[in-house]
């Protein structure tokens, strides 16, 4: 079993901001802090994103703190890109990343401290920051018939692009950028396509400034501060209209109808009558904090949320969650892991060898 003063889950941009702000405040990669991250290549969630979502496309990325994002064409796939800035970031700044290690469980120890359980062994640790991100939690709504309906059914986690839609009928459910993104490259080749929400979706023509981008991280943080689950930051900052969307809403790309009530095994229905003839359905419908290897730390409220005092947790002062509710954005993740790691270097004041 190996000790250290603080264990970071997950090597996203929220770990690598506190990795990086915890090295700044004295904490020494190895005895001051760990990072441990089950992906296979550094990138956090951004390795595996689809094909096709082209760098260009990613609007509104932060920089990881100290540096600048990568001058790259916007054409190519943001996963590579992304990727090879990550595990450039990781060197650069020698951050103690351990990968693939895949963590367990989170318990608390006889003396106080933390044990973080993973397939490589068990860290013994004063702390833990959790940036385990949401994207290996897909939600997928559940409807009456869906286990009956015969196409196919995908979710964002794992859309292929829309080589697989040539010629399909399909249906794309969810009111963010993702689906609208689905939509767009689907309906080049689809033989139809057609979009449903739950509520209408709201398009932004004004360019989203400063003030309108705290606005959402409060609403956001809002809940969080009373215990519910968190909505993500994304999905109350409205839709960004483009050139190409608005393009698209004239030719009834982006027409919508509610969401249906039933599937059947070749379409989707309405209780109102209405029937649409379906090959595909794909699931933009959003994802969830990954958290399940916290809960022997009884961290929930009631309300199914984790209360947060900025970025430590409300009923474990020694946890704190960072790329969580309002820090769910690259900018608040950067935000988080400073304010995470400052609050840490105060609280655990890093001394001998945990110490830079
Ligand atoms: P992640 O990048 O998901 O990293 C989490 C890491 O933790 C991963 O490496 C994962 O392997 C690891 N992990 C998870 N569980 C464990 C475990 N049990 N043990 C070990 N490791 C674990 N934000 C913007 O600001 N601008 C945008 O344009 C934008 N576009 C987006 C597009 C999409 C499709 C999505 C889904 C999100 C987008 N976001 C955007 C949000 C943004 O991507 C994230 O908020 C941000 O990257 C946060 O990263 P993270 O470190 O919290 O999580």
């Amino acid at each position: 079993m190996d000790t250290v003063e603080v264990v970071v889950i997950g090597g996203g941009q929220a770990g690598l901001s506190s990795a990086y702000h915890l090295r700044r405040r004295g904490f020494a990669p190895g005895p001051g802090f760990v990072v441990l991250d089950h992906a296979p290549h550094p990138g956090g969630a951004w390795q595996s994103r689809w094909p096709t979502l082209r760098y260009g496309a990613v609007h509104g990325l932060h920089p990881l703190p100290g540096t600048v994002l990568p001058d790259a064409g916007a054409q190519r796939p943001s996963s590579e890109v992304l990727r090879a800035y990550f595990a450039r970031y990781e060197e650069t700044f020698d951050l103690p990343v351990r990968r693939p290690v895949d963590v367990r469980a989170v318990r608390p120890a006889v003396d106080g401290r933390l044990l973080v359980e993973s397939d490589a062994g068990i860290w013994r640790t004063r702390a833990v920051v959790n940036a385990t991100g949401t994207w290996e939690r897909p939600f997928w709504p559940r409807v009456p018939g869906q286990a009956g309906f015969a196409g196919q059914q995908v979710h964002t986690r794992h859309y292929p692009g829309p080589g697989a839609f040539s010629g399909r009928r399909v249906v794309v459910v969810g009111g963010g950028t993702s689906a609208v993104q689905h939509l767009l490259e689907i309906a080049g080749s689809a033989a139809e396509t057609t979009w449903v929400t739950r509520r209408p979706p709201r398009f932004r023509e004004e360019a989203f400034d400063a003030a309108a981008g705290r606005r959402a991280v409060a609403l956001v943080a809002d809940r969080v501060r009373r215990g519910l689950p968190p909505q993500s930051v994304v999905s109350v900052t409205g839709l960004p209209m483009t050139e190409e969307m608005r393009r698209a809403r004239e030719r009834g790309v982006l027409d919508r109808l509610p969401m249906f009530d039933r599937m059947t095994a070749n379409g989707v229905v309405w209780d109102d009558g209405r029937f649409v003839e379906a090959d595909a359905v794909v699931w933009a419908t959003g994802f969830r904090p990954v958290l399940d290897h916290l809960a022997p730390l009884h961290l929930r409220e009631p309300g199914g949320g984790i209360r947060l005092e900025g970025t430590r947790a409300v009923r474990d002062a020694r946890v704190h969650l960072v790329g969580y509710g309002p820090s769910a954005s690259t900018i608040g993740a950067d935000r988080a892991g400073r304010e995470a790691a400052v609050e840490l270097a105060g609280a655990l004041a890093p001394s001998g060898d945990a110490r830079r």
